[in-house]
């Protein structure tokens, strides 16, 4: 068999099982668990270029499983908003799309196996966090075929740095050594043309007998598929729609609308100046390769205008408008922080995984008096005297999400009302990744292990509870920004 010529880099691409790819099989197969869109994706670029190198027709299987963690009606009905739209593109396109929803947990057991029996070579997408990666390593452990795993997550390879990076500076300062030789390295847009087309009969049909893929007119609403499916209804779907179409809005809204405001008016709640992508890209809805793109074409931009900056220089490095420097820094820095974690320190989520100077100093306060206590049901019930934290609590709990600023005196209160910081930990990582549309991912531990002193340094004056942690207050919210709107929005009624 004559050698793929690929254009996806070689850094981003693993075998998982050391396995051969098989020249006789029926059909190359692309299993989409992460980077769940039909554009701008390495691995399902990888997948085609197989396909068209081996003249097999390209299978594509979303699987949606009803036993992960915090499954409930708005991950369910975000992810399915994806599948009717990208099985939709995968069959105008000449491949074969297998949506799949799970009816109940276990049941999808056995299906990918299934599917790569008949498979010359399966590709699948890299991900660092969550069940993904014990479920890739527990398919290539039973499939006989290649796995390939592909690295679609951000616009640095995860392979290209050598370890897991402390501090968002000295992470910086790596990008920008090594991040302008990938960028030349971007996804196809479209990298599904000239597929050879599937024969009838293509899938065996004891396998679709035994795992029936759901009908595209069934995924057109996503409402009746969760009604009967056993997961939590409590958490309930949100206006905000998923979907590639959907986050390709997003970004040309927020281009549009909100870049040129947002480096003064993005720690606002009542400006909406920030871009509202985090559940687009967690659910790999959008690329950041895309979202790059676009940022550089709306500016104009080329490589040719790098600035030249200290090492670490927060802004001037990409040579672009302050707005675009300052969402760069939240798109790439802080984002590919926590994906460089994930890949490289296994996304460890436990308290003692802090760095020591945290830990020493809020076990040095672990014994301090907590004048207010509140139990994970009243946080969860947004049930305390702070409306402030009230209100971006109700918002998370009606909408899915929570302004970025008010994220993070979210958590700083609950490390100041539990009774220690491991319990603030478990509270903050329960209510975030169950409400939260975009929780679940490399940025959700970042987030919530910053509260805690992960990224960050000693600040004084040392307080109780906090020690030397970062403090946030209320009051100080409340006096430096625009809430007025947010508060009547969420606020007690
Ligand atoms: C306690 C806490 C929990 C968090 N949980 C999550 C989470 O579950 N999922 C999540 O994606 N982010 C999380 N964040 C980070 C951040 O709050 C969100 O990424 C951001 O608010 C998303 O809004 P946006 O898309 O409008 O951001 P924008 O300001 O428009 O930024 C663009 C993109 O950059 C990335 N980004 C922005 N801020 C951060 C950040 N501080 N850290 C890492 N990436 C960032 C996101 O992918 C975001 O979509 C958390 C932060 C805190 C303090």
């Amino acid at each position: 068999m004559s050698v793929l010529e690929s254009r996806v880099p070689s850094l981003r691409v693993r075998s998982a099982n050391g396995a051969p790819v098989v020249a006789r099989g029926r059909y190359v197969l692309y299993w989409m668990i992460a980077a769940r869109r039909t554009r701008h994706s390495f691995g399902l670029e990888r997948a085609a270029e197989w396909a068209r190198h081996l003249g097999r027709p390209l299978v594509v299987i979303e699987a949606l499983r009803a036993g992960y963690p915090h499954a409930s009606d708005r991950l369910h009905a975000f992810v399915l908003d994806g599948m009717a739209e990208n099985a939709a593109r995968l069959e105008a396109a000449g491949a074969v799309a297998y949506p799949y929803v799970e009816p109940d947990p276990g049941q999808g057991r056995g299906l990918l196996g299934a599917l790569a029996r008949d498979a010359a070579v399966v590709v699948t997408d890299d991900y660092p966090t969550f069940f993904l990666p014990r479920m890739v390593e527990a398919a290539a452990r039973a499939v006989a075929v290649r796995i390939e795993v592909v690295d679609s997550n951000g616009l640095l390879p995860l392979r290209a740095a050598p370890k897991a990076f402390p501090l968002a500076r000295s992470f910086r300062s790596f990008l920008q050594r090594e991040l302008p030789r990938h960028l030349g390295d971007a996804p196809l847009p479209d990298p599904l043309r000239d597929l050879p087309r599937p024969g009838a009969a293509l899938l065996a049909t004891d396998v679709i007998a035994r795992w029936p893929p759901t009908a595209l007119a069934a995924l057109a609403d996503p409402a009746a598929i969760v009604r009967g499916l056993p997961i939590d209804h409590a958490v309930g779907r949100v206006a905000t729609r998923g979907g590639p179409a959907a986050a390709s809005l997003a970004i040309g809204r927020f281009l549009r609308d909100r870049l040129a405001r947002y480096v003064d008016l993005r720690n606002h709640p009542d400006e909406t100046a920030t871009s509202g992508l985090s559940p687009y890209l967690h659910f790999g809805h959008a690329s950041a390769h895309e979202v790059f793109a676009r940022l550089a074409a709306h500016e104009g931009w080329s490589p040719l205008r790098f600035g030249r900056v200290a090492a670490g220089a927060r802004e001037g490095f990409w040579g672009m408008s302050a707005g675009a420097e300052a969402f760069l820094e939240q798109l790439v820095t802080w984002r590919e922080l926590g994906l460089n974690h994930a890949a490289h320190a296994g996304d460890d989520q436990r308290y003692e995984s802090l760095p020591p100077w945290a830990r020493r100093t809020l076990d040095a306060h672990a014994g301090d008096r907590r004048p207010i206590l509140y139990d994970r049901t009243q946080l969860e019930a947004a049930a305390t005297h702070d409306p402030v934290w009230n209100a971006a609590q109700t918002e998370l709990v009606r909408e899915g999400r929570m302004h970025n600023y008010l994220r993070m005196l979210w958590g700083k209160k609950i490390v100041e009302w539990s009774p220690s910081p491991r319990e603030a930990l478990a509270t903050m990582t329960e209510l975030n990744d169950r409400l939260a549309l975009d929780g679940r991912d490399p940025s959700s531990s970042s987030g919530i292990l910053w509260c805690l002193g992960r990224y960050d340094r000693a600040w004084g004056p040392e307080r109780p509870i906090f020690g030397t942690i970062r403090y946030m207050s209320s009051e100080s919210a409340t006096r430096k920004l625009r809430l007025r709107a947010y508060l009547a929005r969420h606020g007690a009624r």
